[in-house]
């Protein structure tokens, strides 16, 4: 009978899931919206109704579900299976997840930061897979940042290391969501791209955006900027350089702290890579405390939307003693 792992990666707007071979091949996909508004009680319902019909449809097959990974939107206390705070899951906020499926889910089940769990997907099957040391940021709505030190996740002595959106670039900077002023998120995620965009037309400086949104400037979109500095806006090329800049210096900073081989960047934002990744570059190299910070490699994240998934199933395979697990396969 042949074996297999479900990996999961929740998110404030979308579940998806997998089915993954131990050997990282994924067998099948399935993506519902949350609908985190409904609140916790319905997400889980649905949680669990999505990973029992994934076992229905491949014990029908006669595969065996051997383990399920998670990758959460939030700071996940891991000895604990606890959602310790979530922003985009509201009214998680000190929730044992894990003990509720447990309850309904009869095979063992693993969580973990979603962030997290993206640096480890990018890790086996993308682009850290030759890498050590590493860190993974995904510049999305918000920042999240996995770090994997010696081949390992860094989890901290809770399980909730690696906030690098909301290390502090600015003391005086805008405040954050997390409570703190200036923080990375700030500047280099889609929402920082917006509010920089709409600093900079309230202070009256002209740009084709307000046409395009026949002046209702909150309507405004991340991928709007994008749109309009591919074609031409200075002011929304000069917004892609700004986010570039303010991640350079977040990153040399990270550089600086671990001698890091490698920093791979995923998420929607980086879709606009040439817009700002100079910018980010050239703030590394002017900041880089020594000459191996200097010449860290900055790449593009490899698997997309597939990275979370994968990387839960491998972070359940470890738990599971995947090492001579996976090498069987
Ligand atoms: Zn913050």
């Amino acid at each position: 009978m042949s074996e297999y792992l479900i990996g999961v990666d929740l998110g404030g707007t979308n579940i998806r899931a997998a089915a993954v071979s131990p050997s990282g091949s994924i067998l099948d996909r399935i993506s519902i919206p949350t609908q985190a508004y409904q609140g916790r009680r319905a997400v889980v319902k649905r949680l669990i109704e999505l990973i029992r019909g994934i076992e229905e449809k491949f014990g029908k097959k006669g595969q065996r579900l051997v383990g399920v990974g998670m990758g959460i939107a939030g700071a996940i206390y891991l000895n604990r299976g606890l959602v310790s705070r979530s922003p985009n899951l509201e009214g998680w906020e000190n929730f044992k997840l894990m003990d509720r499926l447990q309850k309904y889910l009869d095979f063992p089940i693993f969580l973990e930061n979603d962030a997290n769990a993206i640096a480890l997907g990018e890790k086996w099957k993308g682009a850290g897979k030759k890498a050590e040391s590493f860190c993974c940021l995904t510049l999305g709505t918000g920042i999240g940042g996995g770090i994997i030190l010696n081949n390992k996740i860094w989890h901290g002595v809770d399980g909730t290391a690696g906030e690098i959106g909301h290390t502090t670039l600015d003391p005086q900077g805008p405040p954050c969501n997390c409570g703190s002023n200036g923080c990375l998120e700030i500047y280099a995620s889609a929402t920082g791209i917006k509010r920089m965009v709409l600093e900079k037309i309230r202070e009256g400086n002209k740009s084709s955006l307000l046409k395009k949104c026949q002046n209702k400037i909150e309507d405004i979109t991340a991928k709007m900027v994008y749109d309009s500095a591919k074609d031409g806006d200075e002011l929304c090329q000069g917004v892609f350089r700004e986010m570039g800049r303010y991640l350079g210096i977040g990153l040399a900073n990270l550089i600086n702290l671990l001698n890091l081989e490698l920093i791979v960047l995923g998420g929607k934002v980086t879709q606009a890579w040439n817009l700002f990744i100079g910018e980010t570059r050239k703030e590394i190299k002017k900041r880089g405390f020594t000459p191996s910070a200097k010449r860290t490699k900055i790449t593009k994240a490899k698997l997309g939307d597939d990275a979370g998934v994968l990387g839960a199933v491998y972070f359940a395979l470890e738990k599971l003693g995947g090492e001579q697990r996976r090498r069987q396969y």
